[in-house]
């Protein structure tokens, strides 16, 4: 695993706040551009101007970006306003344009990590070039994909490496447009422990409601920053008008923030933190104690079944495990997503445990 560096003083000069990138979505005319990046410098808690110039559409036929002629924009922004700046690049182009017009940071949009091909390529285009780079992680729930990703950038030499959560796709009805999967970056940190993680919680989302609780979960998570689509005028927005605040809604949104410093956070061994996880440690124990007799319980019943040359999988049998169960951890107050996770995952070890029974030559 190579070293990866924070980065967190290149993207915020000014203090040990969280960082806050804000801008449009999509850059659309120069006066949107201006009249936000303006609106965004006066709240003095921006510290990058973020704007999609090349966009990825679902489908073809909607607004595709402005394309170069966007930058130019931009960079009157930055000289106006002192922000720094950040773009999506997608392919060498983007890549070479976006230098050419004194583009800050870079990143990598969840199109482009989840293709290796696209992140080679920008990798290439990436060697002998100082910048600073940002990965948002693949639209797929994928660990190894945003890793690869991070690997490929840092291959070809550039060392300030950041990344960006934006949530994940998924097909069907959510309260999120990507649900956040919150365990998927935190394992990202606990492998890089120094790599710094902004989190986007306008993709997360996909409206304004839910921007101020995931951008406080980010924060509580330890995540450096926050990336907030913004826009001097939402409803009229060219793409992801639902999701994007006004400058001055922005500086709401960030008043309204608590940032928790580590040192709140850390308690004296004897204090109220401390007697807390004292009293998980027992109950994870009872846990852990729990799940190895089922399992016990469950090897047991494998051996039974394959006595009987019954199959393994009794899907009746767990239907009205799961849906009694859930009925039961509702009333005591566990989220249904959680059971549903919960229970499959000791459903599916209980299947391997038989199935190794099942396979055992050296039994009956
Ligand atoms: C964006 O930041 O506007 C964007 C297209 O994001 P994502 O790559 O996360 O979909
Ligand atoms: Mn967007």
């Amino acid at each position: 695993m190579k070293r990866v560096q924070s980065i967190n003083s290149t993207l915020n000069s000014h203090d040990k706040s969280p960082i806050i990138m804000s801008g449009p979505c999509s850059a659309e005319t120069e006066e949107q551009m201006l009249a936000t990046a303006i609106a965004l410098k006066k709240t003095n808690k921006v510290h990058v101007l973020r704007a999609g110039i090349w966009k990825p559409r679902t489908k073809p036929g909607n607004f595709e970006g402005i394309g170069v002629d966007a930058l130019k924009w931009l960079a009157q922004a930055k000289k106006e306003t002192g922000l720094k700046t950040a773009v999506e690049v997608a392919n060498t182009k983007h890549v070479v344009q976006a230098l050419d017009h004194g583009v800050d940071v870079l990143w990598l949009g969840a199109r482009t990590t989840v293709n290796p091909f696209s992140v080679q390529e920008i990798a290439d285009a990436l060697k002998g070039v100082e910048t600073t780079v940002l990965i948002k992680n693949p639209i797929n729930p994928d660990l190894s994909l945003w890793e690869g990703a991070i690997e490929r950038i840092l291959n070809s030499g550039i060392k300030n490496i950041g990344v960006i959560h934006r949530g994940f796709s998924q097909y069907g009805a959510s309260n999120y447009r990507n649900p956040p999967n919150w365990q998927i970056p935190i394992e990202l940190k606990r492998r890089y422990p120094e790599l710094t993680m902004i989190c986007d919680p306008s993709h997360i989302c996909g409206n304004t409601e839910g921007l101020l609780n995931v951008s406080q979960h980010a924060l509580d998570l330890n995540f450096d920053g926050v990336m907030l689509e913004s826009h001097i005028n939402p409803t009229a927005a060219w793409s992801d008008a639902k999701q994007q605040v006004t400058p001055t809604q922005l500086e709401e949104l960030l008043q309204q923030l608590v940032i928790r410093t580590p040192k709140q956070m850390i308690t004296k061994k004897t204090g109220e933190l401390a007697l807390l996880r004292q009293k998980i440690n027992v109950i994870d124990d009872e846990l852990l104690d729990a799940l190895a007799k089922r399992m016990e319980i469950s090897t047991q019943i494998g051996v039974v079944k394959k006595k009987q040359g019954m199959q393994i999988l009794q899907t009746k049998r767990w239907d009205e495990i799961l849906a009694k169960s859930i009925l039961d951890g509702e009333n005591k107050g566990l989220s249904k997503t959680f059971l549903i996770n919960f229970l499959s995952a000791i459903h599916l070890e209980s299947i391997d445990k038989q199935n190794k029974i099942m396979n055992d030559k050296t039994r009956a």
